[in-house]
């Protein structure tokens, strides 16, 4: 049930949001779907989640009673359920946006026309501290400022700087060569490059500039260094990849044990036209992903950090 009550909801993308004030539960985001929008929710039920941004004229609804208990409204069907307070970005993390602004441009992406800054190293130290004993994981992503090298140089200084955390730290920068090796010495637990694109042809008309073999290669290179089950890749459905393709792509990450996280498109970025895969989409290519993670061997319910860890925007087998 939860399955498919899933799928409908990352397919309608928002939520209207009523009754009590929920300002709490609300989190806004400079990274990942929705990025620059009014914020978003975490509703959990029978402990699974699934991340909603709040979008007055939706037609899916949350009403909030207090102290977090909501009541879903959805085609007719009503489910309760719960808000979980976000950590920073997403419950039970602090997922900090390093640098929120980028020398690239791809064409999905808000963050390229939000105002930017990179935050420095003690304001990240104090984020995490804010949120302790409330995380599991932390997890750094981060646009360009300058150019990738020198950013996988400061993302390793607010590694080392947070080592003393503890925790299991994911890492989702732009690789260049050598970065998976030197995140594993760092002390990294997981790495995330996002092909974004099923397919080279897609990859050069989506993120002009950017190197699709390259961040092939860096995941390659991961896999024995962090391990299966410890590498992974978002790909967006909805860029105009068959679900063939689609297939094909995850088909041949997992062969080299990569695990896919596939993330339905938010229209963003120059692509406000385009549409969200509907729920009749999303099922199938689901149930592929199950099927190809199982013959390779993978496991997604083993993730410690960043998004297949989260659950909030995607159908994660194992999780889901
Ligand atoms: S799945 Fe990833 S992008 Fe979505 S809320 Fe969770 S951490 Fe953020």
């Amino acid at each position: 049930m939860w399955t498919g009550l899933k799928a409908r909801l990352l397919a309608i993308g928002g939520i209207s949001l009523t009754g009590l004030p929920a300002d709490e539960y609300i989190a806004r985001s400079r990274a990942g779907p929705g990025a620059g929008g009014s914020g978003s929710v975490f509703f959990s039920m029978d402990g699974h989640r699934v991340r909603l941004g709040i979008s007055e004229g939706s037609p899916a609804r949350l009403h909030h009673s207090g102290l977090g208990k909501v009541l879903l409204s959805i085609d007719g069907e009503e489910y309760s359920g719960v808000l979980e307070k976000p950590g920073f970005h997403c419950p039970r993390q602090a997922y900090i946006t390093i640098t929120s602004s980028c020398i690239f441009d791809c064409r999905y992406c808000n963050v390229p026309r939000l105002p930017g800054y990179r935050k420095d190293i003690d304001e990240i130290e104090r984020m995490v501290a804010s949120v302790l004993p409330d995380i599991d994981a932390i997890s750094l992503t981060s646009g360009i400022l300058t150019d990738a090298g020198e950013e996988e140089q400061y993302t390793l200084e607010v590694v080392k700087r947070l080592g003393s955390f503890n925790l299991p730290i994911g890492v989702s920068i732009y690789p260049v060569p050598g970065t998976p090796e030197r995140l594993h010495g760092a002390g990294v637990a997981e790495v995330k490059f996002n092909l974004e694109t099923a397919t080279p042809a897609l990859f050069e008309e989506m993120c002009p500039g950017l190197s699709r073999t390259g961040i092939i290669d860096a995941l390659s290179a991961s896999v024995p260094l962090f391990g299966r089950d410890h590498v992974y890749s978002n790909i967006i459905l909805g860029l105009g990849e068959t679900d063939g393709e689609m297939l094909e792509c995850i088909e041949e990450l997992c062969i080299r044990g990569i695990i896919p996280v596939i993330r339905p498109l938010t229209p963003g970025g120059t692509l406000t036209g385009f549409q969200r895969p509907d729920a009749g989409r999303l099922l199938p290519i689901h149930a592929g992903l199950m099927d190809a993670l199982e013959r390779n061997g993978l496991n997604m319910a083993n993730a410690l950090t960043m998004c297949p860890a989260c659950t909030g925007c995607d159908l994660i087998p194992g999780r889901d």
